[in-house]
């Protein structure tokens, strides 16, 4: 075999496949890892993280992507940052473009993560950073008796609606249509806060903003009626996108099964895919816990489930 060779390759770098890594590493398969264009995944957007088990006191999010990287380096994973462009996974061993240069692999975790979807309007990217986020628990604290837009009518913008209110001094759901997609517990809950109003069968069609001092911020939106066209305009300063993910899967259509939303599917409380050889774990094959440590522990059970794999193939 050639020295781009590995046993397992694991594509993606977040909670899931940092674990894989970790895990393979202390079971001497010498696991290499392809972090891709945001080394450490989702949560190092994020500032502090106060629910990952083991650290009392919460811990900046790139932080502990950069203590998981170094863990599984400990144990002799390699990481390198290199996005993948191309797999053919019809092939054995499987293969692995990275631009230029081909890998090939006994065994491929994937664990590409999920990204927040954005309206896609000019506006929403002149703010993005300025006003304008993806992310309430990175960015609410910003936002101390200000008004803020939340768009979206499922849990995600229910739950940061809520938490929203822990520092705005009003949140304005914004949803497309009347009845919402969240949970019924979610939608009361956030219909009993007083602080949170709904703007209903409504969308942001254009985000407002002004320079002041050389720095960008949101002072208010545009809101269109979904029913006859007609707009009004609100005054806000911050506005929370909470309207889906989308997962990292575009490289792997048409090789590996997908639900009708991208989320690659595995094996009953397994990680194995459709193809015999290749696992996924994390937020690319669950939509629905979506947390550092669900992805975590997925990223466990891959390894775990590629270490078993091979072994059956005499590969150790
Ligand atoms: P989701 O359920 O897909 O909801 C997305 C919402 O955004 C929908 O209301 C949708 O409107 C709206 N939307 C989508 N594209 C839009 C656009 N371009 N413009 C305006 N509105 C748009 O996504 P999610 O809320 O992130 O939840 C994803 C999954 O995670 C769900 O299974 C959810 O139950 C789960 N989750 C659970 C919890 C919890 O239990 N604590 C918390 C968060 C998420 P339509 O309804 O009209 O399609």
């Amino acid at each position: 075999m050639s020295e781009n060779h590995h046993k397992v390759i694991i594509i993606g770098s977040g909670p899931a496949g940092l674990t894989a890594a970790l895990y393979n590493a202390r079971a001497n398969l010498n696991p290499v890892v392809f972090e891709g264009l945001q080394p450490g995944g989702q949560l190092t957007i994020t500032t502090e993280v106060e629910n990952y088990p083991g650290f009392e006191h919460g811990i900046q999010g790139p932080e502990l992507m950069d203590i998981m990287r170094k863990q599984a380096q400990r144990f002799g994973a390699q990481t390198f940052f290199k996005q993948v462009t191309k797999v053919d996974f019809s092939k054995r061993p499987f293969v692995i473009e990275a631009g230029k240069e081909v890998y090939t692999a006994d065994a491929v975790i994937i664990s590409t993560g999920a990204t927040a979807k954005w309206l896609g309007i000019p506006s929403e990217e002149k703010y993005m950073g300025y006003g304008v986020s993806a992310c309430a628990t990175c960015d609410g604290f910003f936002f101390k008796n200000q008004k803020v837009i939340v768009i979206g009518g499922g849990d995600s913008a229910m739950e940061e609606a809520n938490y929203l209110t822990k520092f705005a001094s009003e949140v304005l759901v914004v949803h497309r249509r009347e009845e919402f997609r969240a949970s019924k517990i979610m939608e009361e809950r956030a219909k009993k806060n007083p602080k949170i109003k709904f703007a209903l069968n409504k969308v942001v069609k254009e985000i407002l903003g002004e320079e002041e001092n050389g720095r960008k911020k949101v002072t208010g939106a545009i809101l269109e009626d979904t029913r006859d066209g007609s707009t009004e305009k609100v005054e806000v300063d911050g506005i929370f996108l909470a309207i889906g993910h989308k997962p990292n899967t575009d490289l792997f259509k048409g090789q590996l099964e997908m639900d009708e939303t991208g989320y690659l599917i595995v094996k009953g409380a397994s990680t194995y895919t459709n193809v015999d050889g290749v696992f996924a774990a994390g937020d690319v094959a669950d939509h629905v816990y979506r947390q550092a440590v669900t992805a975590a522990g997925m990223g466990c059970k891959a390894a775990i489930d590629a270490e078993r794999w091979l072994a059956d193939k005499g590969i150790e």
